[in-house]
Parts: C-alpha cells; sequence; structure tokens
C-alpha cells in the first residue's frame, strides 16, 4: 500500500501487544507518534482489546491476531475505525509483507520466524527482539537480510549494546564479546531450592521487566543460551569468542574486547526502550525519559562466572554452536516445548534443561539447513521428541 504521507516514517510492530512491543509503541509515540510516523500494522494474539486499542490510537492501517478464532472478535472491537483487520499465520505474513520502511519483530518464539523472514525478504530494516529467528535459522536468516537489502538492528539488550560499541571498521581486531547476564532470580540458589519452583516464582526477574516466557528462560539461563548463538550469527563469530559473565545489576548490557587489550561496554538502566530507541533512530541517538545512571548511587558493579551445573543451558549452547548443523533449532524447539510444559506444571523447573539435553543427544549429527524447509524440519523434530519425553 502507498505511503499517505511521504514525509512520515512507515513502521510495522510485531508482536505489538507484548512487552517489547508496547515499549516500542511507548517510543514512538515520545518521538513524534502519528505526526512523524504512519503505522502500517500492528499484530498480537490473545490480547484483543489492548491490541484494538493501540491500533485506533495510533492509527493503524491493519490489525492483525495471530488467532484465527478471534478474528471476528477483532473485527467488533475495531468496527467503525476503517481499520482493516486479518488474522491466522497468512494475517501475519500480509503483515509483515505491508509497506514499511522498519519493522519492530518482537513475537515471543518460533511463531515470530515466518513473518519476520517475509519483512527481511522484502528489504525491511529489521529491529530484531526476537531472538529465535538467529538461533534457529542462523546463517539463513541473515542472508536474507542481506538479499531483501534491509538492515538487522539488534534490540535485544546485550546485542544491541555491542551492536552500539562494536567499531565497524576495526571487526578484525574483535577478540571476543562478552555477554552480560543478571543471573536472574535464582542466582544464589542451590539445585535442591530450585526442583520445586513454580512459573510465578520464576518469572519474577529481579531487574528486567518482560514477557512470561523470556523470564522463566531467564532464571533457568536458556535466555543467555539463546543470546550466544544469536550474538554468534549477528557478529560472526567463532563460539569461543562469547563470554559469559553474571553481573546482578544489569548495568553494563555487554562489552566488546579489541586485540590491544580494551573492553568497550555500554551501560544504562535497564530499560528497553534505550535500545529500541537506538534501533528505530539509528544511526541518530534519540531523547528518551528513561532514568539516568546514578554511579554514586550505584557505588558498585559486580561479576561473577556462571555455574554451568546449576545452568546447564550455557554449556548446551556452547554445545549447538560447536556441533553446527541444525542444532540450534533442535535447542530452541526442544527448549520452547520444555517451557512450555513447565509454565503448565506438568514439569519441574530443572526437568527442561534435562529435555534440551536429551533431543540434542538424540538429533546430533542432522546436517546444515540449506533451506528454511530444513529449519522448520528441525524444530519439528525437537518439539516431537520433547514431547514424548514430557507425556
Ligand atoms: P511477550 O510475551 O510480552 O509478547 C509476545 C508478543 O507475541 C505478544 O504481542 C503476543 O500477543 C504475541 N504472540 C504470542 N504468541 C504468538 C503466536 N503464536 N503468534 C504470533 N504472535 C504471538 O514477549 P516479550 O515482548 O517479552 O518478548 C518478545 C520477543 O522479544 C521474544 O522473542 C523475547 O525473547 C525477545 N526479547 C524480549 C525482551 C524483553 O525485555 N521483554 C528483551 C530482549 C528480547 P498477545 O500478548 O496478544 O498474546
Amino acid at each position: 500500500m502507498a505511503s499517505g504521507d511521504d514525509s512520515k516514517r512507515r513502521l510495522t510492530i510485531l508482536g505489538s501487544t507484548g512487552s517489547i512491543g508496547t515499549s516500542t509503541l511507548d517510543v514512538v509515540e515520545r518521538l513524534g507518534g502519528r505526526d512523524r510516523f504512519e503505522i502500517a500494522a500492528l499484530t498480537g494474539n490473545g490480547n484483543i482489546p489492548l491490541l484494538a486499542e493501540q491500533a485506533r490510537r495510533i492509527g493503524a492501517e491493519l490489525a492483525v491476531t495471530a488467532d484465527e478464532d478471534r478474528y471476528g472478535e477483532l473485527k467488533d472491537a475495531l468496527s467503525g475505525s476503517g481499520i482493516e483487520v486479518a488474522a491466522g499465520r497468512s494475517g501475519l505474513v500480509e503483515a509483515a509483507e505491508r509497506d514499511a520502511g522498519w519493522v519492530m519483530a518482537a513475537i515471543v518464539g518460533n511463531a515470530g520466524l515466518g513473518p519476520t523472514l517475509a519483512a527481511a525478504r522484502r528489504g525491511a530494516d529489521i529491529a530484531l527482539a526476537n531472538k529465535e529467528c538467529l538461533v534457529s535459522a542462523g546463517s539463513l536468516f541473515i542472508d536474507a537480510v542481506a538479499e531483501g537489502g534491509g538492515r538487522l538492528l539488534p534490540v535485544d539488550s546485550e546485542h544491541n549494546a555491542i551492536f552500539q560499541v562494536l567499531e565497524n571498521d576495526q571487526r578484525h581486531a574483535v577478540e571476543r564479546i562478552v555477554l552480560t547476564a543478571s543471573g536472574g532470580p535464582f542466582r544464589t540458589k542451590t539445585l535442591d531450592e530450585m526442583r520445586d519452583v513454580t512459573a510465578d516464582v520464576a518469572r519474577a526477574h529481579p531487574n528486567w521487566s518482560m514477557g512470561l516466557k523470556i523470564s522463566i528462560d531467564s532464571a533457568s539461563m536458556f535466555n543467555k543460551a539463546l543470546e550466544m548463538i544469536e550474538a554468534r550469527h549477528l557478529f560472526r563469530l567463532r563460539p569461543e569468542q562469547i563470554e559469559v559473565i553474571v553481573h546482578p545489576q544489569s548495568v553494563i548490557h555487554s562489552m566488546v574486547g579489541y586485540t590491544d587489550g580494551s573492553v568497550l561496554a555500554q551501560l544504562g538502566c535497564p530499560d528497553m526502550r534505550t535500545a529500541i530507541g537506538y534501533a528505530l533512530s539509528y544511526p541518530k541517538r534519540c531523547d528518551l525519559p528513561v532514568e539516568r545512571l546514578d554511579f554514586a548511587r550505584l557505588a558498585r558493579l559486580d561479576f561473577e562466572a556462571p555455574d554451568e551445573v546449576r545452568f546447564p543451558a550455557i554449556k548446551l549452547a556452547r554445545r549447538a554452536m560447536e556441533e553446527g548443523g541444525v542444532q540450534g533449532a533442535v535447542l530452541n524447539g526442544a527448549k520452547e516445548t520444555a517451557l512450555d510444559a513447565f509454565i503448565k506444571g506438568r514439569i519441574g523447573f530443572l526437568a527442561m534443561a534435562d529435555i534440551v539435553e536429551k533431543v540434542m543427544d538424540g538429533l546430533a549429527g542432522l546436517p546444515a539447513a540449506t533451506s528454511m524447509d530444513d529449519v522448520f524440519a528441525a524444530d519439528e523434530s525437537a518439539r516431537r521428541a520433547a514431547a514424548k519425553m514430557i507425556r
């Protein structure tokens, strides 16, 4: 669809009703809202009232729910507004394919892969929050962005931090990157203490306010595991160049170490709007009313090595990177299945990593994906294998 006003930037937000999605809309509104931007499409899943309210407020052209059964509800909620409505996977792809120069990819999990790819292939700049795109599809996703001709703008706070301090003309001199991890709510807990925790306890992140699944992934450190694989593809690194350090204050968002011994870091208060704003205004910086760091009040920054016995996700990520093939997709598919079962109370917290490891053992040696069909097949096999262990 053609732009109504050429001076306005056209945006789409995939996953607008989630934690990243609502923060993105907040940033868009603070940076001028409807005066500066046109919203081509917004998408959500189950939260129809919020999706409809957002679409009316920002004047979106198209609103899409991923849930086909909720189409009528969304249609009713937007009646008389003139906003187009669609549903299901094809609706998500329709949203992604709408003409918009910048697309926020903030659908949670593997469900984000298809629509994000569709946006990448038509050449949109992709603000990437959905780490699963890179974990599962790796270089195929990078290639799709390159072929489309858009830019890949990392939004995950750690990768956004690295993106901010990585000197493009000095890439040859990058020795390592250091991803920081808060350690989550169980940083100091023993394995016995973690065994019987519920999803409600596991979701309580000490520093960041995030969606349910990523909060639990932070508690198990599977979030960091996904981020290691994400970083590998995003910054074209070898597995041994990726370090993880636990930093409970979440003030340093990640660092790049160079061959001369220098380490460059990006710091800030834990607020995703900084990373989102950077991705939206790149290569310029914008004004955002996020809390400023007060170093005197902060007083100290702590660091400790991650404990891979209590948090085996880290070593599983290393293994996935070293084995290559489709092990990223396998790790993620098995993890998403185990995470859903944990949220439903069907398995314990520690069982998640056990299941992922066994699925990786069972599917080891699959060749590297040459097409997205191979990625989806590996994901599906991993989900089936994990589901069998959960029965
Ligand atoms: P939320 O759970 O808060 O939001 C997820 C979004 O995806 C919602 O809009 C939700 O719709 C939608 N959604 C859920 N299921 C489906 C589906 N099957 N198909 C299509 N859409 C669906 O997640 P977050 O915002 O926390 O995270 C989004 C992504 O960003 C994740 O990949 C996460 O790892 C990543 N990320 C998040 C960070 C954070 O601070 N939250 C930080 C860095 C990365 P509805 O709510 O209407 O059901």
